[in-house]
């Protein structure tokens, strides 16, 4: 069973957006958890909640993806800029409560000036404060394509941040497939190689969703410029690959194309052709 959705939006509602999945044939999907600028989220409708957890149930519907607004940063060198990130991250997984057992995912951040190891500390020390033993949501750290001072661009970055975090069995990682290319593993030419280094160094059980981009730049351009699935870079020949790897088939792909609902619907048809079962 190929789990394929995209990124919606839930601004007219969790049930809303459940019923747009189910209109272009997705059994999984993503939204994000608030606006982009990380402001106040709507209060929690239970009902709304109810609805949306029916729907994906009856229709079978892998684990859904909410993300965290992609301008925030857990270790930026400002401390307002990391508690505000805290803050937050902390709402934001009181909320997926309402829909239990699901995946969150944040971009790890940008260390600005203070290299690396110092952002990894941060970002680590702040999930070491949100994470919380009895919560149903696995929070993944996505990989990211190493534009400005990102961390999270190799796998490595990802264990270093993983391994200083006490509550590991509530943590995963969401492989992006734009950014991972553009942070320079040859995801076309030695798919095996790079999931095998994965599990090397992170272990595929921590892996539980995909991005699936295509790329408007080449391998190693570290510009995270996601694009349309088979006009990139990637290619559709690599991308059937990644949907049909033994390691990575039972996983939800979400799609964070540059789309419209029109072309989300042809891009889940066209994937679901080319799944193998
Ligand atoms: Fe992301
Ligand atoms: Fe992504
Ligand atoms: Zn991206």
């Amino acid at each position: 069973m190929l789990y394929i959705g995209c990124h919606l939006s839930v601004s007219n509602g969790y049930k809303a957006m459940a019923e747009e999945a189910l209109k272009l044939d997705a059994n999984t999907l993503q939204f994000f958890t608030r606006n982009p600028r990380g402001s106040k989220a709507k209060d929690i409708d239970e009902s709304d909640c109810n609805s949306f957890l029916k729907i994906v149930n009856k229709n079978n519907f892998s684990k859904v993806v909410a993300h965290a607004p992609y301008t925030l940063n857990p270790c930026s060198p400002d401390e307002r800029t990391r508690e505000f990130a805290r803050e937050v991250m902390t709402d934001d997984l009181m909320r997926m409560e309402y829909l239990p057992n699901n995946l969150y995912d944040f971009h790890p951040g940008s260390h600005v000036k203070q290299g690396v190891d110092a952002g990894i500390e941060y970002t680590a020390n702040m999930l070491n404060q949100i994470l919380q033993p009895e919560q149903s949501t696995i929070v993944l750290l996505e990989t990211m394509a190493g534009k400005g001072s990102e961390i999270g661009k190799t796998f490595q970055e990802l264990r270093k941040i993983l391994d200083r975090v006490e509550l590991q069995e509530k943590t995963g990682v969401c492989f992006d497939t734009c950014h991972v290319y553009d942070a320079g593993y040859d995801i076309v030419n030695n798919l095996d190689g790079v999931l095998e280094e994965f599990d090397k160094v992170i272990g595929l059980d921590k892996l539980y969703a995909i991005h699936l981009n295509d790329s408007k730049n080449p391998m190693g351009s570290r510009k995270d410029r996601h694009e349309k699935i088979g006009t990139g870079y990637i290619g559709i020949d690599a991308i059937a690959k990644v949907i049909n790897h033994p390691s990575l088939k039972h996983l939800p792909f979400i799609l964070e194309t540059p789309n419209d609902l029109k072309g989300y619907g042809e891009e889940i048809k066209l994937l679901r052709s080319l799944y193998n079962g």
